[in-house]
């Protein structure tokens, strides 16, 4: 039995998981739009339940901020809860949340999900769809040359 549910009659400023994500205007050189992960809204229903253990922890590593891109001025709080989410410090680096996005490589598809992602999932039991779980765990990590030659693309150094 599955336990998505995927509602298609959304609102239409909504954006759903694995919708083409045009909200980076960088995205446009690598000449295929990334999927779109946990773009969510207040009042936006989505998927929850648990997800590996060492989701988190990996997904973490992603938004540190060195590995992000698309940064905007400023930070936004969580749509959900409104909360400024703190920044957290892993060996000395900083991923601070709602300033900028996260891009995860997928055997075909990229991802592209707001730093805050790592929030939904931690403090709100958002899940993910299984293929960005997999993604995550399983596709070049932060820092390999892969994710770097990505990141530095997309920031445009
Ligand atoms: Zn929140």
């Amino acid at each position: 039995m599955s336990r998505k549910k995927r509602d298609r009659r959304h609102r239409r400023d909504e954006l759903q998981d694995l919708d083409p994500y045009l909200g980076c205007p960088s995205d446009a050189q690598l000449g295929l739009d990334p999927l779109a992960i946990g773009w969510l809204r207040r009042g936006q229903s989505f998927d929850t339940g648990s997800v590996p253990e060492e989701f988190a922890p990996a997904l973490l590593v992603f938004c540190l901020d060195r590995h992000t891109v698309c940064a905007r001025p400023g930070s936004l709080p969580c749509p959900l809860c409104g909360e400024r989410v703190e920044p957290i410090e892993i060996d000395g680096e900083t991923a601070h949340f709602g300033v900028a996005e996260i891009r995860v490589l997928g055997r075909e598809e990229i991802f592209a999900a707001p730093t805050l992602v790592h929030h939904y999932v931690t403090v709100h039991d958002y899940r993910p769809p299984d293929i960005f779980v997999r993604a995550v765990l399983q596709g070049p990590a932060p820092g390999s040359p892969e994710h770097r030659a990505l990141v530095r693309t997309l920031n445009g150094a």
